[in-house]
């Protein structure tokens, strides 16, 4: 902003403390880290949690259709393995707060 001639406070709004600058809002600041540090924990505990589920569906129904039960479609075992994931990410929403009740809302389809 002060790059562009506008008069405004140079200190970063977020941390306090830096001078604001792109590199430091997007990289240098220490609330823009604490961000990124959670975001990449959140991501990684919902592939993980992605990860064992469509295992868990993909055995399931390999054993369903082994013991001649009913064969689903990929699109219901798809909805199988998001259900299971969201009621999983549930259990996380005192580790990662608002963000999960945000994933969980449906603004954002998991
Ligand atoms: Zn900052």
């Amino acid at each position: 902003m002060i790059y562009w001639g506008c008069h405004v406070d140079s200190v970063c709004m977020l941390c306090g403390v830096g001078v604001e600058s792109c590199d430091h809002l997007f990289w240098d600041c220490i609330f823009t880290r604490q961000v990124w540090k959670k975001g990449k924990t959140l991501l990684a505990t919902l592939i993980r949690l992605a990860w064992n589920c469509l295992n868990y569906y993909i055995w399931h129904e390999r054993n369903s259709r082994l013991h001649g039960r009913r064969a689903r479609v990929m699109i219901d075992i798809f909805i199988l393995v998001r259900q299971d994931v969201r009621w999983r990410l549930s259990g996380y929403a005192k580790l990662f707060g608002s963000v999960v009740l945000w994933l969980l809302s449906g603004a954002y389809r998991v």
